[in-house]
């Protein structure tokens, strides 16, 4: 199988056959882990969550969707993080959280790469329209619509421009423009004749509730006249929901019998496909039709009804999306964790320096830049004179004063070079200077010994001064230097300096 086209594909799906995608998707996953491929997995596993959302289980998806998410971020890998953006949108969509729905949906388009397939760039966009709707911004959301629809055409996609317009269509409705509305109902139409299919009943339904708001009944029942026929039967929601779209029209139109056998139909799909939201609509309709006919103990039963089922869906709908929600700040607090972790492992306690770990991890990097910038980088080792003594003859406690004290020279001094200055261990330090040759760093670095030696030390340690030697090297500007030589070389000028009489730096 090959993987990448495999997930191109269904990363780029219709998304109507859940049960057939999630299939693939597992086998898709299996294959990159084979591959040993990560980021095809990720692929692979958001596709995955997406569709067991579908199933209704959002938990799960949105800790899927925020693991890659973090991940993502962590690589810096962009094609994963529009990927997630683009589920996280989608996920606050349905939490009702518009603001942070833009928010993703607007990182999904602007981090997609140009070589992901026009068919998701589409999707994305799509993603991004209805989310500038949702949040007010009509023009904007109009301005991607056709951002999109113009991908579709250049593609020759009639399929995408249909999905376009229908979500254009839905937009303008909502938006109270029923002629606009209309205008991009005529190009779905022309659309799909062009590729000889019918419009899906999911495109008909937003046809249908356009008649219905501009009160043309009939028009709207003749749209979704063969739904018992039920074609694109597969589609369960999209089938409840034209039937109610085609209960109401009858209703509208004064054909009571006609609305009772559609919303029968209605509540029997419901039934069979355990569409628990459309279902409680269902009773709505029952009482509206109800008291159309004029029976109004029925239509105030039926009202009961719907009215005790709504609360219980909207308390399991609230109680699911307290738990997502409650997932997504909790990843958010892992992160925030682990970062806190992360940093501490690479600090001192006592001076709050960084530590010998934090070099072993940098300075490998601050080397390599600076060759392939050509410029020279001093590394120094800064080892306090008998300190023992201050220990011995003032305290411990004294001694964690100075050490602190020194610390705190010793990294302003860096900050100011643009450098970093670690502990790297009892007392000794490291100084990392970029930019300075070596005829540079001698009297640099005598700035900053006088700096220790000149510091108001009085408070502390009474009588007693506190100086430090310094051993130095600088490398070669473009000849990458080895770390462990450095050091050691640093350390043999620190032992020159001691031996030399203390208080001084060694630097050649
Ligand atoms: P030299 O000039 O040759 O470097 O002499 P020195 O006394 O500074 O060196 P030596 O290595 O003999 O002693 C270092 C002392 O530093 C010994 C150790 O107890 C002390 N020390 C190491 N870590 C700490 C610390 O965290 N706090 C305090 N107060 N003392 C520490
Ligand atoms: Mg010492
Ligand atoms: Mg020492």
């Amino acid at each position: 199988m090959d993987v990448a086209a495999e997930l191109d594909d269904l990363e780029n799906h219709e998304g109507h056959d859940v049960a057939a995608i999630l299939a693939r998707a597992c086998a898709a996953a299996e294959a990159a882990d084979r591959l040993g491929d990560v980021v095809l997995g990720h692929r692979a596993r958001l596709v995955q969550a997406d569709m067991r959302r579908r199933e209704g289980d959002v938990d799960h998806a949105v800790r899927v969707f925020l693991t890659t998410y973090e991940w993502a971020q962590r690589h810096d890998c962009r094609p994963l993080l529009a990927r997630s953006h683009f589920h996280l949108a989608l996920t606050c969509h349905y939490l009702g959280d518009h603001a942070a729905s833009l928010e993703h949906a607007l990182g999904a388009v602007e981090l997609l790469d140009e070589k992901a397939p026009p068919g998701l760039r589409i999707i994305h966009l799509i993603r991004l329209a209805n989310s500038l709707a949702e949040n007010g911004s009509t023009d904007q959301a109009r301005e991607r619509y056709r951002q999109a629809e113009r991908i579709a055409v250049e593609i020759g996609d009639l399929t995408r421009q249909l999905l376009v317009l229908n979500n254009l269509a839905y937009t303008e409705l909502e938006a109270g423009k029923a002629g606009t509305a209309l205008a991009a109902v005529d190009r779905m139409y022309r659309a799909a004749a062009a590729i000889g299919r019918d419009l899906l009943i999911v495109e008909r339904d937003t046809v249908a509730n356009i008649h219905i708001s501009a009160g043309r009944y009939a028009e709207a029942e003749a749209i979704l006249h063969d739904l018992d026929d039920a074609p694109n039967w597969y589609e369960a929601h999209d089938l409840a929901d034209a039937a109610l779209t085609l209960t109401a029209a009858q209703r509208h139109a004064g054909a009571l019998d006609r609305a009772q056998h559609s919303l029968d139909r209605c509540r029997q799909v419901c039934t069979e496909h355990q569409l628990t939201s459309v279902g409680v609509r269902v009773m709505a309709e029952q009482a509206e039709l109800h008291a159309a006919a004029g029976d109004f103990p029925a239509a105030f039963a039926e009202y009961k009804r719907f009215h005790a089922a709504s609360e219980q869906l909207r308390s399991a709908q609230q109680e699911a999306k307290a738990r997502a929600r409650q997932a997504m700040f909790e990843t958010a607090e892992a992160r925030r964790d682990a970062e806190r972790y992360r940093e501490q492992a690479r600090r001192d306690p006592l001076t709050g320096l960084y530590n010998r770990r934090f070099v072993d991890e940098r300075l490998p990097d601050a080397l390599a830049d600076a060759a392939a910038a050509g410029r020279p980088v001093t590394v120094s080792l800064l080892d306090l004179d008998h300190f023992k003594r201050i220990n011995d003859t003032l305290s411990h406690d004294t001694g964690d004063r100075v050490l602190i004290a020194v610390a705190e020279v010793v990294s302003a001094f860096a900050a100011g070079t643009g450098g970093f200055a670690a502990r790297m261990g009892g007392e000794e330090f490291l100084l990392v200077v970029p930019g300075a040759s070596a005829d540079q760093a001698g009297p640099l670095l005598d700035t900053i010994r006088l700096r220790v030696a000149g510091h108001r030390w009085q408070p502390i340690t009474g009588d007693l001064p506190v100086t430090v030697s310094i051993g130095s090297v600088s490398t070669d500007p473009y000849a990458a230097a080895d770390q462990a030589d450095l050091l050691a070389e640093a350390d043999r000028r620190l032992y020159a300096a001691k031996h030399a009489g203390r208080n001084r730096v060694v630097h050649a």
